[in-house]
Formats: structure tokens, C-alpha cells, sequence
């Protein structure tokens, strides 16, 4: 099982949240929402081999937080995963959009310095604007955009940029999620929850509970749970191999 964007720093016991993806398998992205919780969130990792964590600094407190763009540059020798990081073009923080775009655009730049990394990569209302920068300041990047809500033009227009998808049981268990998600091709695609955060049918998703949705995944492929898992463990073995020009 994978979990590729999980909020473990988040979790009200995330000891005990990751002691349980552990003993479960489960490859955990485990992403921050600031600099200043990377050391903390790094620690939680210790002594798990499936749980990697990635530095970030989430658009909807990009406003708050640009001072920590020198912390962001001092973390990022330190890891080869950058998350989570983008732009929200529907939060009620759609009033600092020039301060999340300078945000994004200098995260980018700064993992372009570096040569690049792995990004999960937040683009709810704003797929569009997402797609620009990636494509004007994170080219040697590899970005996974996480819980993709747009349309299907911009699907094929990320897919053209390269990026990859995370999908979750709240895109699974709506028509226009399941729609969009048969769009995608299914070598870039791997699962997550978005814990603790994200619902789906009322419930919260957690990253021991990811059969659910590889079991919908392989439902709108037309195949069985057992091929769904091997794709997406390919999928993963791929991504893992890829070559950054420096790291
Ligand atoms: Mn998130």
C-alpha cells in the first residue's frame, strides 16, 4: 500500500500512526505544511525504512510564513522530497495570491538550484497557474500533483507537463473524480489520503485503510486488486529510480 501525501506530523499520536504504516507496509510520503515543522516531522520517520518526508510550505500559509523561505533553503540539501507546496485559487486566502505565487515560484527555483526534486504539489482552483510554474521554474522537478480537482483539459495539460497523480477515496468515490481519474495514465498514478484532513462518505481517511481505495482504482480500471497493487508498486519502484541531474 502507498500512501503518497499523509500529514503525519498532524495526527493527534503520529508515533503511533506511523508505528501502524509500518507494521502494515505502507509506503508513506509523510508532507509538511511549514519549514519550521521539518525537523519535528523528520523525527517521526526515524526508524521507519517506508516513511519518507518532505519539506514544504502549504499555499494556504504561504502569507504567514514567507520568512521561512530561508529555512525552507537551509532544510533542502537535507531530503529529495518537496511537499506541500503549490497554489489554492479557492481558500479564503485567494486574497494573498501574489504572496502565494512568490511562495511556489521560490520554492521552485530553489529545488531547480539544487537539481531538482520531488514534489507534491496542492493546485485546488488554480491547475492553470500550477502547470505555468511548473513548467517556467521546475523543469528538472518531478511533480505529483496531489488530489487533482480540475477539469479534463487540464488534466491532458499536466499530463503534458509531465506530472504524475495522487489520488484519494474523495476522488474515487465521486463521478467527476472517477471520470478524471480514467483519464489519467495509470503509470503515474499512486494513492494517498491526505490524513488527517481528508473525508470521504463521512469517514476520515487514514493511511492503514488504503486498501479501500486501491480497491476503487482497480474498479475503474477494469482489473483485479492484485494487479492494481503490483501497477501501483511499479509505479512507485519507477518514481523512486528516477534521476535528478544533482542532488
Ligand atoms: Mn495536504
Amino acid at each position: 500500500m502507498i500512501d503518497f501525501h499523509c500529514h503525519l506530523d498532524l495526527f493527534p499520536d503520529p508515533a503511533e500512526a506511523s508505528k501502524r504504516c509500518d507494521l502494515l507496509g505502507v509506503y508513506v510520503l509523510s508532507v509538511t505544511t511549514t519549514p519550521s515543522a521539518w525537523p519535528g516531522t523528520l523525527q517521526i520517520a526515524e526508524g521507519h525504512k517506508r516513511i519518507r518526508t518532505a519539506l514544504g510550505l502549504h499555499p494556504q500559509v504561504a502569507h504567514l510564513r514567507m520568512k521561512e523561505l530561508s529555512l525552507f533553503e537551509q532544510y533542502l540539501p537535507d531530503t529529495r522530497y518537496v511537499g506541500e507546496i503549490g497554489l489554492d485559487g479557492k481558500s479564503d486566502n485567494g486574497a494573498f495570491w501574489r504572496e502565494q505565487v512568490k511562495v511556489f515560484t521560490q520554492t521552485l527555483r530553489l529545488c531547480e538550484r539544487a537539481g531538482g526534486r520531488y514534489l507534491s504539489v496542492h493546485s485546488r482552483g488554480a491547475v492553470d497557474e500550477v502547470v505555468e510554474c511548473l513548467q517556467t521554474y521546475g523543469k528538472s522537478s518531478f511533480p505529483i500533483l496531489h488530489w487533482f480537482t480540475g477539469d479534463e483539459r487540464q488534466a491532458r495539460s499536466a499530463i503534458n507537463a509531465g506530472c504524475w497523480f495522487s489520488v484519494n477515496a474523495a476522488m474515487t468515490s465521486s463521478e467527476k473524480g472517477r471520470r478524471l481519474i480514467a483519464c489519467l495514465p495509470r503509470d503515474r498514478v499512486l494513492t494517498e489520503t491526505d490524513a488527517p484532513f481528508a473525508k470521504s462518505s463521512g469517514r476520515k481517511l487514514v493511511p492503514w485503510e488504503m486498501s479501500r481505495t486501491r480497491d476503487e482504482l482497480a474498479q475503474i480500471w477494469n482489473i483485479s486488486r492484485e494487479e492494481c497493487s503490483r501497477t501501483l508498486l511499479m509505479n512507485l519502484r519507477n518514481l523512486a529510480t528516477h534521476e535528478f541531474s544533482r542532488s
